[in-house]
Order: C-alpha cells, then structure tokens, then sequence
C-alpha cells in the first residue's frame, strides 16, 4: 500500500500568478508553471485532463465521428496568405535546415482541408465528420489567466464534411447538442452565445460560455429566456428588452469560452478546390463546419465557478478522485497496527469495487493533510483514525458538507457508489 500519486502541494502560488484557477491548480499540484502562458500538467492535473478528454471522446464516438492526429507542425505553404494575415500576430514560425518555412499550428482547417482533398471524390464519400486531441500554439501576448489562456494548449477539433447545405446544419444542431452534453458532464453550466462567424464564415456561430467575473469576454444576456450574443458583435445594448421572449431586461455578464463551433459553409472548400461529383453528374464544393474545445481552459473554468476559500471542488466525474483517503496514526503502537490494517483493507475494497482513492499517508501532521484534502478538492474524505477502527468504522465527509458521518465500510461504500 505504497503513496499512490505524486503529491505535490504548496503553500503559496507563484506571486505573479492573479487567476483563482492558476493559484488554485498550482497550490494543489495539479500544473506547474514553466513560463508565461506555458504549464506543465503533474499527475493529478493530468488525470483530470484525461477525465475531460474521456468525456469528449464519447460524445465524440458518439456522434459517429472518427479520431484521427494530425501535425502540429504545419508548412508554411498550406497557407493562403490572407489566412497568414489575419493570425500573424500569434503565429510561430520557424525554418528548417533547408531553408523551409514551418508554423506550429494554431489552428487545422489546412491541414483537414488537405485530407478532404485527397479523400473526397464523389458524393458517395460524404458525409463524414473527424476529430483530434492534439497541441495548439499560438503567441498570446495577455497569457495572464492561468489555464484560460496560455501559448501552448491541447484542444479538441471536430470537422465535418457534407454534400450540401440542409446536410451541414442538421450535423451542426447535433454537435452542439453533444456540446451540452459534454458540458454536463464536466459539471459546468454553459450559455449557448450567439456570435460572429469572424475570420471563418458570414452567419453567426455559436460560443459556449460560462458565467463569472473572471472571464474575459462579454456577453449580452436574458435570464427569462437564456438568450445570449456576444456582446463583441451585438447590437444590443444593457437594458434593452430581451429580443426572443420580450419579457425581461437584458443584463450584461462577464464570461469564459469554453467551447465554439462555425459552420464554415464553402469557405475553405473553395479556398483548397475541394469538389466532388454529386447524384446529378456535377461537380459541386464541399460543405464544411468545425468545433473547438480547449481541454485545458474547459478545465480552468470548472475551477474558476467550483471553488471555496479553501480549494477546488471538483464535479464528480472530473474529479482526480472520488476519495481522499487519510489514515492518522495516534503514537500506540498496537493502535497504529490496528489503523494500519484497517487502512489497508478499506483500501483493496475500494479498488475492488472500482472506487478511485487517492491515498495520503505521507508523514505530515492530521491538520496538514485535512488542508490539502480541502485544497485538492476531491468529492469525498474519509479518515481512519484511532477513533474509527475502535468501533470499526470509517469517517466520510463530502467536500462541501461540514459535519463528518461514522460509518461502517460497506455503508461507506454504498454512499460513495449513489
Ligand atoms: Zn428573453
């Protein structure tokens, strides 16, 4: 029954860290901060991230979309200029040793367009839709925010491929659907925005946003009837009565994107020449949409809205682990192989029983390890104690419930599983 996971934490974060999620991630050893806008995921960052990709993967599969990996190194020579143009300034660019220019991509619509190149003939190939997990770059010049923006990030991008119009936005409904669903599950509450389609396309796209002071985009909002619009593109002023539902005053709220999606029409299809022969013998272009998830924000987010003066609370199905589990040793020896035994038992039935436990038994006292469970954030503590196994029980406490329950294993268990 070896310390299971490299815990890590501290008392103080980087001074020159301001975002709850930064100081809060960093405090609890989930990341580490190698440069400006640039972290390292530890162990316990990386399993929540790994939670949330779990999460995306599904409803990805789900939607009949295939994984793929493209490259993040990109040649320069894919790119028309005025895309280059219109992200030159976060852009980085690099040569080879013959002289070759390279981007590191910030974005893949070159790249998946190139496979629809190569790939779709007629309309017997369409439609279908790919997805990838895969490292970003782009130079951020306000890297401030912790996980919410940073140079270098992992995000999850969705493209499909369809013979026509009415195609496209029945597959468009359908991912922001599965959008909501992700969202869910992450345990954030998300207002689907309305947006411009900026660099990308005419119509409107469609942000997910999450309410809170720490964001950085605004955002037009009605609460009788949730309508949203990016506040960057609207029209819409403060106080002006809801356009939808007529009833209510529209408020302006800060937010964070945690996810976007554009349909991209025959935008890039025209760009690349990607044509295929349709029923009727003509060669039409392809139409296209994309949708983004910034793993690592949608992770920052979640702690920038779930969290107290003492940690993070983490939803249950992102948490590193559903227990923490503390055993306190109490100076008797025959006590403490009392403890220890129980420790170890409570410890193999939770495994058997598919219960991820965090298990602290580092050599710190019991006020230190009730910090840092608090601090980690995982839904729920147990202890074993002198005062546990005298009557043979275990102590449980949700992260948000104050008083702990003493409770025999199995009961543990049955609360831990509802
Ligand atoms: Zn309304």
């Amino acid at each position: 029954m070896n310390n299971n996971v490299f815990l890590k934490t501290k008392k103080e974060a980087p001074k020159d860290e301001t975002a709850i999620n930064a100081k809060l991630l960093i405090k609890g050893g989930f990341i580490e901060k190698l440069a400006s806008g640039i972290y390292l995921f530890l162990p316990l960052g990386w399993r929540v991230h790994q939670k949330i990709e779990r999460i995306i993967r599904e409803e990805m599969n789900r939607l009949g979309a295939r994984e793929i990996f493209l490259s993040a190194l990109q040649p320069v020579s894919l790119w028309k200029k005025e895309r280059i143009d219109s992200m030159k300034d976060i852009l980085y660019r690099l040569y080879d040793s013959s002289k070759r220019e390279f981007l590191l991509g910030p974005t893949h619509e070159e790249i998946i367009s190139m496979v629809g190149k190569v790939f779709i003939k007629s309309f017997r190939d369409l439609p279908f839709s790919l997805y990838q997990i895969q490292t970003k770059f782009r130079d951020e010049p306000r890297a401030k925010s912790g996980l919410l923006r940073t140079r270098e990030f992992i995000m999850k991008d969705l493209y499909s491929f369809h013979s026509d119009k009415d195609d496209m936005e029945k597959f468009y409904q359908k991912v922001k659907n599965s959008y909501l669903r992700i969202f869910k599950r992450c345990g954030l509450k998300v207002l689907v925005c309305e947006a411009s389609g900026g660099a990308f396309s005419k119509e409107y796209s469609h942000e997910f946003m999450v309410r809170t002071e720490a964001g950085e985009d605004k955002v037009i909002f009605c609460k009788n009837c949730n309508f949203a619009q990016n506040f960057e593109i609207s029209s819409l002023k403060e106080n002006q009565v809801c356009p939808k539902c007529k009833k209510e005053k529209l408020k302006m709220v800060k937010t964070i994107e945690v996810g976007n999606i554009f349909k991209l029409g025959t935008k890039f299809s025209e760009m690349f020449d990607i044509k295929f022969i349709d029923r009727d013998q003509k060669e039409k272009f392809v139409w296209m949409a994309c949708y983004g998830i910034g793993v690592g924000r949608l992770m920052g987010a979640v702690v920038e809205v779930s969290c107290d003066k003492q940690g993070i609370i983490w939803p249950k199905e992102i948490a590193p682990f559903l227990v923490h589990l503390i055993t306190l040793k109490s100076g008797e020896r025959k006590i403490d192989k009392r403890i220890e035994e129980f420790s170890k038992k409570s410890y193999q039935t939770f495994l058997k029983e598919k219960i991820e436990v965090l298990l602290d038994q580092r050599d710190i006292s019991p006020g230190e390890k009730f910090f840092d469970y608090e601090l980690i954030g995982c839904p729920f503590r147990i202890v074993i104690s002198k005062k546990t196994v005298q009557k043979n029980k275990v102590e449980i406490r949700k992260r948000k419930e104050k008083e702990p329950k003493l409770v025999s294993l199995s009961e543990a268990i049955r609360i831990l599983k509802s």
